[in-house]
């Protein structure tokens, strides 16, 4: 997490207008994106989803798009995931009981909770609608975490939705400093809890800044959830934290059925064969769209190899 110096910086070009301008324009950026991102069209997100099935993964697929301040684009959003959803209703694996192999993703600032005027229930309803579409097809859907600001507002909307979607999938970031508490609020029994280390620029009186705390507290949010009723989602590619995923199996006598592991597209592509290989679950997190501008940025800022090897093929250009 605070491994790489240049994280500051990348995350906040993440927001800025002039930065996205020049990236974008670079001849080499698309070729790079296509590592991180399955593709613009919800073809290309419906290709690489049939690939990852095909391989025995589940897949869990984001129509890219983030902080909307205009509710037209909210609901184009919400048409886009209604599209994206008819389509995977039509794969065999949909409704398949139990565990779905597919999954939505969702952003609810995509969705309007970041409008002036009544944000919460414009994301509210909208994701409403996406849930009980989700419903229809036997897809799942997760809420993303975003920025703390959030943090309770979703929490509120998804606890909402909940009543009527008891499978209604939560984000939880180990580098909030709430989140252990969270984790003991949300273990219960039917809950589906994503967590991962968290990926936006945070302030200290908010959020562990160091890998080491950040590690640490991961670990103990996972303990939580791995000892409460619920069904933890364990999204990282860390050696360690997956490695640590064997004793706490021991410990709590959880079944290998009885929780996922989570990566993103493109990223240890081995690792993720390596685990379905060895009997775990495993999804992956397929973002699709034109507005991939964010997401690409988070992930160069999370590892400077991704960084320097975008600089490397610009320089070379
Ligand atoms: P890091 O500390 O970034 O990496 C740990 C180790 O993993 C590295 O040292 C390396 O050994 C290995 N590694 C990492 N990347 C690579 C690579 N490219 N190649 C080889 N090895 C690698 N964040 C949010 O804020 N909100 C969300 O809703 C959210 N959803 C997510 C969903 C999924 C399924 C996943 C996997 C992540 C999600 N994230 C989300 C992002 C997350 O918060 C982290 O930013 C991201 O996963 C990187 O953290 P990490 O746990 O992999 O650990």
């Amino acid at each position: 997490v605070m491994s790489n110096p240049l994280r500051p910086a990348l995350l906040a070009a993440a927001r800025s207008e002039r930065v996205k301008g020049a990236v974008l324009k670079a001849p080499v950026t698309r070729s790079i994106v296509r590592r991180f991102v399955a593709g613009e069209t919800l073809d290309d997100a419906m290709a690489a989803a049939a690939a990852l099935l095909a391989a025995g993964r589940s897949v869990s697929i984001d129509y890219l798009g983030e902080d909307t301040f205009d509710v037209g684009e909210a609901r184009a959003t919400v048409v886009a995931y209604l599209a994206l959803i008819a389509e995977l209703g039509r794969l065999p694996q949909a409704g398949v009981d139990g565990v779905h192999p597919l999954e939505v993703s969702v952003k609810l600032s995509a969705l309007g909770q970041g409008l002036p005027a009544d944000g919460d229930k414009i994301a509210l309803d909208h994701a409403r609608t996406i849930c009980s579409a989700a419903q229809t097809h036997g897809v799942w859907v997760t809420v993303d975490a975003e920025d703390h600001t959030r943090t309770d507002s979703t929490l509120s909307i998804v606890g909402s939705l909940r009543a009527d979607f008891p499978w209604l999938g939560a984000v939880v970031q180990a580098y909030l400093r709430r989140t252990e508490g969270d984790c003991r609020d949300l273990a219960g029994a039917g809950s589906r809890i994503r967590l991962c280390k968290g990926a936006y620029s945070e302030p200290e009186s908010v959020a562990y800044q160091s890998r080491a705390e950040v590690d640490a507290s991961y670990m103990r949010c996972l303990a939580t959830l791995m000892r409460g009723d619920g069904y933890p989602m364990v999204a990282t590619h860390d050696p360690t934290i997956i490695g640590s995923v064997d004793e706490l199996l021991r410990e709590t006598g959880r079944n290998v059925d009885g929780f996922e592991h989570q990566m993103l597209f493109g990223i240890r592509e081995l690792e993720q064969k390596r685990l379905v290989d060895a009997g775990r679950r495993v999804r992956v997190y397929v973002p699709y769209g034109s507005q991939w501008y964010g997401y690409f940025m988070r992930r160069l800022a999370e590892r400077p190899s991704n960084l320097w090897f975008f600089m490397r093929s610009a320089a070379t250009r």
